[in-house]
């Protein structure tokens, strides 16, 4: 893109938000770009089965091995992921 995004245009271009730039993130899925308040986040990575194993290992560790990943509404969809409501 060519466009100065501080140029305000008056040609149908506008920001979402107040500051920033749209966000796009990858579908885990299938990989198409998705913007992000489209996207259905969900944790991927390492998970402890084991209760006794989990216990011992401190969350935080824990928290490293996770990842957070982001799925289309049509992944999220497929995948049995659902968007947590907001109230
Ligand atoms: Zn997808």
């Amino acid at each position: 893109m060519a466009r100065n995004p501080r140029r305000k245009g008056r040609d149908g271009w506008k920001q979402s938000k107040s500051r920033g730039k749209p966000s796009f993130v990858t579908c885990e899925c299938c990989g198409g770009k998705v913007p992000r308040h489209k996207a259905i986040p969900a944790t991927q990575g390492f998970r402890i089965t084991d209760p006794v194993v989990r216990q011992a290992v401190d969350d935080r560790y824990v928290h490293t091995f996770s990842r957070k990943v982001y799925y289309c509404p049509k992944c999220a969809r497929f995948l049995g992921i659902r968007k947590p409501k907001r109230r």
